[in-house]
Formats: C-alpha cells, sequence, structure tokens
C-alpha cells in the first residue's frame, strides 16, 4: 500500500514512521509511505499557505491552490490512480469517525493521499476538488491534523496483510466484534498482592473462555455501554484461544 502525506511540518513524522511494525512493514515493502512539504507547491517567495477568513473571523485558513496542486502532483505520480483505489482523505475535526471498520476498509485500498491542515482548518474547496473522504480521530480539536495522519496510517497498516505477524491479532482485539477486550496477565504470577486470576493459569480453556467473555462483557458495559447500544449485543466479545 502506499501511503503520501501532505503536512506543512514533515519533520513530525520520521520518529513514528521510523519505529516498531511501520518501519518493518516499509523495509518488507508492505507499505510506502511518502511525506510531502506542502511549501513546495506555493509559488511566492515566503512559501504561504494561509490566508485570512472571508467573512472575517479569527486565525488563518489553509489555501485552496497548494493542496489542490500537491495532490493533483501526487496523483499524476500514481499508476494506481486509474484503478480508482487512490483515495485522497481530509483529516478535520468535523468529519466521519475513524473507526476500526473504516481502517480495514481503507486497508483495501492500494493508494491513500492525506491532507493534513492547521490553523482554522482548510478552504472548503479542498474538500470539494480533491477530498473523497474527511475522517475524524475523535471528538476534540487538536493544532494539527499530523498526530491525526499517523493515528490513521499506524490504524490502518495494521490490517494489511502480513503488517502484524499474528494473523489474528486484528480479529481478536477491542472494537473488532464490537466489544472490548478481557482484561490480559503475563508474569509474575504475582505482584505487590495482586495475583493474577487463578482461571488463567488452570489450563482449563472452555473455563478461561467463559472468564473472557464475562469480563469482556462487564468491561464493556462499564466503560462503554454505547458499544452494546449500537448493536453488538448479539455478537459478543470475542475470544482469544488458550
Ligand atoms: N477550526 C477547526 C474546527 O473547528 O473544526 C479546527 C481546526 S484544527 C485547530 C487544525 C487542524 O488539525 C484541522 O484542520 C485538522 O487537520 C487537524 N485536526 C484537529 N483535530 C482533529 C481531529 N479530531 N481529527 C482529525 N483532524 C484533526
Amino acid at each position: 500500500m502506499q501511503l503520501d502525506v501532505v503536512t506543512i511540518f514533515p519533520e513530525m513524522f520520521p520518529g513514528v514512521l521510523g519505529a516498531s511494525i511501520l518501519k518493518r512493514a516499509q523495509a518488507s515493502g508492505r507499505l510506502r509511505i511518502a511525506v510531502h512539504d506542502l511549501r513546495a507547491y506555493t509559488h511566492d517567495r515566503r512559501r504561504t499557505v494561509d490566508d485570512r477568513p472571508y467573512g472575517g473571523g479569527p486565525g488563518m485558513v489553509m489555501r485552496v491552490e497548494p493542496i489542490a496542486e500537491a495532490v493533483e502532483a501526487i496523483r499524476a505520480g500514481c499508476r494506481k490512480a486509474r484503478h480508482r483505489s487512490c483515495r485522497t482523505i481530509l483529516l478535520t475535526p468535523s468529519g466521519e469517525r475513524l473507526t476500526s471498520s473504516v481502517a480495514k476498509e481503507l486497508s483495501g485500498a492500494a493508494h491513500l493521499i492525506l491532507i493534513c491542515g492547521h490553523y482554522e482548518g482548510v478552504d472548503e474547496r479542498v474538500r470539494e476538488l480533491v477530498v473523497d473522504r474527511s475522517l475524524s480521530i475523535g471528538d476534540y480539536v487538536l493544532t494539527g491534523g499530523e498526530l491525526p495522519a499517523m493515528v490513521l496510517i499506524d490504524c490502518v497498516a495494521r490490517f494489511v496483510p502480513g503488517v502484524i505477524g499474528h494473523r489474528q491479532a486484528t480479529v481478536e482485539e477491542s472494537f473488532s466484534a464490537g466489544w472490548l477486550e478481557y482484561p490480559q496477565y503475563t508474569r509474575p504470577p504475582a505482584f505487590r498482592k495482586q495475583a493474577v486470576p487463578e482461571v488463567l493459569r488452570s489450563g482449563d480453556h472452555e473455563r478461561i473462555a467463559r472468564w473472557r467473555t464475562l469480563q469482556a462483557a462487564a468491561r464493556t458495559l462499564a466503560t462503554r455501554p454505547d458499544l452494546v447500544t449500537n448493536g453488538n449485543r448479539r455478537r459478543g466479545p470475542r475470544q482469544r484461544r488458550g
């Protein structure tokens, strides 16, 4: 999968993209990630990317021309664009919520272009002219679209075949079946008088499965009852086989 990021802060990306699973996914060729400096698509001496909002109001708005030119240049260089699996995504708090199922769907695209906003956001004509989908990572406002773009890349990458070592990993996690995951433990068996639940050390896989189901249900009801009322009741939590 090819991912291109358009940003005025390309220096924010190497740390996140250059470590751990994302680093290995690029080294193995499963992901190709390019970060583009939006200012390279400006034409004035000061490399201006923003301007005052029409109608007045606080702050600045990112101009449409450099963003449109950047996206068009990236698309032109993309062989897959002709296959219509090249999708351009705007990160914005006013977008559709990024969820596991949205990320899974996006992982089927051959090419994603991510636009990071700043200031008061981007000129609306960016959405009208070059954006296929607007996505938000949650109901809060960050200073820029770089962290949301990194969140999206990480989240989508986990669904790209071969990126996560354990084939079942993305199937058995929180949200994949609509419920939260049950509590996990590893060694030591006791730490500061807190013991690992006896059932997990029993070797009885049926009991372990029942315990995990109950724990996942209790945790979901306690912290995210909306997941239950949103129609996930029938499916229930997934089981990780012992
Ligand atoms: N004025 C905008 C509004 O009220 O929706 C907020 C702009 S925010 C300060 C600047 C940029 O950060 C946005 O253009 C977007 O790219 C990014 N951003 C901030 N919060 C975000 C979120 N929750 N999800 C996705 N992108 C976000």
